[in-house]
């Protein structure tokens, strides 16, 4: 799950991370009013969108007095962003922090990343921040900084040091950079973090050191160990995704028009990349589960369906614990059930494959099955073509 920018600064409190004074996060509908702007300025005002690169793109101003805050806070809501990590899509800005700016002297790259070359969690950090670190990396590699931790210890005094030492953290702030840096690995550490990025950290104008960006990822998987993230909204997900995953289908929405039910994540996987070979592209990926019984099969055909793209059904299943001749009735009672009404295509294998293959030839749907999953692909593609 990707936090916004001002839930991961919430997270950086808890540990003693500096970050800027916040003075609200209002919401489309909000008035900018609510916002606490009794400083005196500037003030600094961000669209809370799950893609970096905010800045180029118009999501990140600056403001001089509180009137212009307000101003630019109100006209940011609603907004829609194109950032260069958005993929061309728009974004719309439906949340807003405004906080008290600072005076930037210098910017610093950190991030604490799972290295799996290393097989453990690594801290990475440039001299250089601010810009791409991507780009960065590409043209001048040397700039880059690798500290490899260990995932037990935490970062430990002597690598804090090094890193302040090879980052030039000037002699005031060296105190505060080190407990800083321990501090963002143990925020990656005890939240199963995949990624926890500061870009920029700060040294300001006035001898700070600040972290003026957050970014953080964690590994859904592990949201069992913590109760206060399950709770909260996943704002990447879609409505169709968080329905599914209510009802315990693992579905990811997709760009493309052919509907795939499959069981197993790695033959969902393959499945994707066979309709990709066969010319097409899935408009999901979605992962059944181990019982594909009626009632699952019935809620993922609802599932696929709710996306209006889709123009024809995938089904490959194999039965392996379930039987075919199960899984193809509860397809042939599950296609009923929702009246489905785009192309089916259908590959069954394993257990009792003929039985099943039968069950939905006498079924009296229209549907198409085939033998093999190269044949399944060609033929669902074919059929959202026409
Ligand atoms: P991103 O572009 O999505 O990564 O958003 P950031 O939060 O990193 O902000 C982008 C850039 O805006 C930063 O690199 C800074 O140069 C600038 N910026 C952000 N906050 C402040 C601030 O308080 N004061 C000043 N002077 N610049 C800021
Ligand atoms: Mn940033």
């Amino acid at each position: 799950m990707k936090l916004l920018e001002y839930e991961g600064k919430d997270v950086f409190a808890r540990y003693g991370i500096p970050t800027l004074k916040r003075c609200g996060v209002i919401r489309i509908g909000d008035s900018p009013d609510g916002l606490a702007l009794d400083g005196k300025g500037p003030w600094v005002v961000k669209a809370q969108v799950l893609a970096g690169g905010r800045g180029k793109a118009g999501g990140v101003k600056l403001a001089k007095t509180a009137a212009e805050t307000r101003e630019v806070a109100g006209k940011m809501l609603g907004m829609k962003l194109v950032t260069h990590q958005t993929q061309g899509k728009a974004l719309t800005v439906e949340e807003v922090l405004v906080e008290e700016a600072c005076d930037i002297a210098r910017e610093i790259y950190i991030s604490v990343v799972l290295d799996r070359r290393a097989g453990a969690p690594s801290v990475i950090a440039s001299a250089e921040g601010g810009m791409s670190i991507e780009e960065l990396a590409a043209g001048h590699p040397e700039k880059i900084i690798r500290v490899p931790v260990d995932a037990e210890a935490g970062l430990l005094e002597f690598q804090a040091r090094q890193l302040a030492f090879d980052l030039k953290i000037p002699k005031k702030n060296f105190s505060d950079f080190t407990e800083f840096a321990k501090s963002l690995v143990r925020v990656f550490i005890e939240n199963d973090a995949s990624l926890v990025e500061v870009n920029p950290l700060v040294l300001t104008a006035d001898e700070k050191l600040v972290a003026i960006d957050s970014k953080i990822v964690t590994d859904d998987n592990a949201l069992f160990r913590h109760k206060d993230q399950a709770a909260k909204p996943d704002h990447e997900a879609s409505d169709i995704e968080r329905e599914a995953k209510g009802i315990g289908i693992n579905y990811i929405g997709l760009d493309g028009d052919i509907g795939c039910m499959v069981n197993g994540a790695g033959l969902a996987m393959a499945t994707l990349d066979t309709v990709k070979m066969a010319g097409g592209d899935a408009a999901n990926f979605l992962d059944v589960g181990g019982g594909a019984n009626v009632e699952q099969i019935t809620k993922a055909f609802q599932i696929i369906l709710k996306d209006p793209k889709v123009k024809a059904v995938l089904v490959n299943i194999f039965g392996g614990i379930m039987k075919c001749d199960n899984i193809a009735s509860g397809v042939v009672e599950a296609s009923k059930k929702v009246g489905l009404a785009v192309p089916l295509v259908v590959r069954l294998e394993g257990t009792r494959v003929n039985e099943g293959k039968e069950i939905l030839a006498r079924s009296g749907l229209k549907l198409e099955q085939a033998d093999s999953l190269w044949e399944a692909a060609q033929k669902a593609v074919a059929a959202a073509r026409r």
